[in-house]
């Protein structure tokens, strides 16, 4: 197998063995984005100095505790190149958040997530394409044009973490951090054939986050295994106190209790009537049926539940997340960060900034979350929304009462055609359908490849669990994975 097909996990036990070295690993990955950069676009920026920089410490760090000179060995990540969502602050990399009007904003701080990776020895490849300010759900509408679908590039990859799946499928990268504030780990990740993985609400600090919807935001990750983005959640979990929101409970051993996860005995997989519906796309469904017959092979024991408020789902994600975002991106006005389209005075400082500097779908949902949040509607459409998301959490609540675990498919069809839902804003909401309660309820969800439909674009099928049930969706997927080779598969790319 070449280099770049090794998983995460097994790249790090070739570091630690010196089987191969992290200078070798980042310039394989290197070479794979420079050749197949030019058809996807994956990337907003590649940081190749910074990422050989880092790979020659990584390589020092493991060479100083082979020779005993250093008593603590290094971690698994120490020497791994990854890459990271545009919305995330590395210190001395543009952070644009696939926007015009933040294309010169240089942050001088690591993101928390950042930090926890640059300090666990990893290598940053670059920052990865994403929707503005990760509003979208196929990543063209990145102010910077769209990432492609390395599975077939007429495609898009999904989003708004599409750029960050595309690279770790096309083997640009071992893994990569996402966000998901509605579906956009978990939804490209089934686009593109990956592992998505967003852990509950406050699992890992959003300090150095760009932020959309903040009662939603969470950092997930891409990979191209369970085990691997349990690798990554070890290091990116736990409390931090940048973030208020940030559990203060230590994370636990995942990788540990990954391995002791063979078979599925008594656990209750639910399964919802309710993301079967008629827009599934056929294909999807038979799949995903498939995926489950097989955790029920592993002793899982299958159960119909009902989310009976899903359909409400949707209407109730776009006001809340357009609101908060309204308010989130007040602050991009010209006077801190990023363009100033100067005029006169303050008031056309502003107007002509960020008219100049927001593409249309943010200032669309700029809008409309400042008409739900406007005196005489605000009743009518956030507050109505808010308690539409108390019903769609209590869904889940009782649903985990009778089960452990949920299945069904992460997306309602697999990738469509760049294009394709440009001009029809509800069309692309659509694709979140089912990805979105999870993100209202502040749920933990994992979508992992589990099939090809006759286009041979990839199948995902989602995993959503209780609160904090991350080791769970994990150790579920992890023993599908194991008994099945649908991570394998990688899409023919040239060289
Ligand atoms: N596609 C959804 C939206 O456009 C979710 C995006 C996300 O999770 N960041 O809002």
């Amino acid at each position: 197998m070449e280099l770049i097909e090794q998983s995460l996990r097994r790249a790090g036990d070739m570091l630690r063995t010196s089987e191969v070295s992290s200078v070798e690993l980042t310039e394989a990955c290197l070479r794979r984005i420079e050749s197949a950069e030019p058809d996807l676009h994956a990337f907003l920026a590649v940081s190749g100095d910074l990422a050989m920089q880092q790979a020659r410490r990584a390589d020092r760090a493991w060479a100083a505790w082979r020779r005993g000179k250093v008593s603590q060995q290094p971690s698994p990540l120490n020497g791994i190149p990854l890459a990271i969502k545009d919305v995330l602050c590395v210190a001395e990399l543009a952070a644009t958040a696939g926007s015009r009007i933040l294309e010169n904003f240089v942050p001088a701080y690591d993101a928390t997530a950042s930090a926890r990776l640059r300090a666990a020895g990893a290598v940053f490849l670059g920052k990865t394409n994403t929707d503005e300010f990760a509003m979208g759900s196929s990543t063209e509408n990145s102010g910077f044009g769209p990432t492609r679908n390395p599975w077939d590039p007429q495609r898009v990859p999904g989003g708004s973490s599409g750029g960050s799946a595309a690279a770790v499928a096309a083997r640009m990268a071992f893994g990569a951090l996402g966000t998901d504030t509605g579906g956009s780990v978990r939804q490209p990740a089934a686009l593109c054939g990956v592992v998505g993985l967003k852990p509950s609400y406050g699992r890992i600090s959003r300090f150095g986050l760009i932020a959309f919807g903040s009662s939603f935001d969470q950092i997930g990750t891409l990979t191209r295994t369970a085990e691997d983005a349990a690798l990554l959640l070890q290091t990116l979990a736990g409390p931090d106190a940048r973030d208020a929101t940030s559990v203060p409970t230590p994370p636990p051993d995942y990788l540990g209790a990954l391995s002791q996860a063979t078979d599925l005995a008594g656990l209750r997989i639910g399964v919802p009537e309710e993301y079967f519906d008629a827009g599934v796309q056929p294909e999807v469904e038979t799949r995903v049926r498939a995926a489950i017959e097989v955790l029920a092979e592993f002793g899982a024991e299958i159960f119909p539940v009902r989310l009976p408020h899903t359909e409400h789902a949707l209407p109730a994600y776009y006001l809340i997340a357009n609101a908060e975002a309204s308010a989130n991106l007040a602050r991009y006005d010209g006077m801190r960060y990023g363009q100033r389209h100067s005029d006169h005075n303050l008031w056309e400082t502003y107007v002509n900034t960020r008219s100049a500097g927001f593409g249309p779908e943010v200032k669309r949902r700029i809008m409309l979350g400042t008409y739900a949040l406007a005196a005489g509607y605000y009743d009518d459409y956030y507050l109505r929304a808010q308690k539409v998301r108390t019903l769609v959490k209590q869904d889940f609540d009782t649903a985990f009462e009778q089960v452990d675990v949920i299945a069904g498919p992460t997306t309602p069809t697999t990738a469509f055609k760049l294009g394709e839902k440009t001009d029809d804003p509800l069309q692309m909401y659509l694709s979140d359908a089912f990805t979105l309660s999870c993100n209202l309820a502040g749920l933990p969800g994992l979508s992992l490849p589990c099939g090809l439909d006759i286009n041979g674009l990839p199948i995902g099928m989602q995993l959503l669990g209780p609160a904090f049930a991350e080791q769970r969706l994990l150790n579920v997927a992890h023993v599908f994975q194991q008994a099945t080779d649908w991570q394998r598969h990688a899409p023919a790319l040239e060289n």
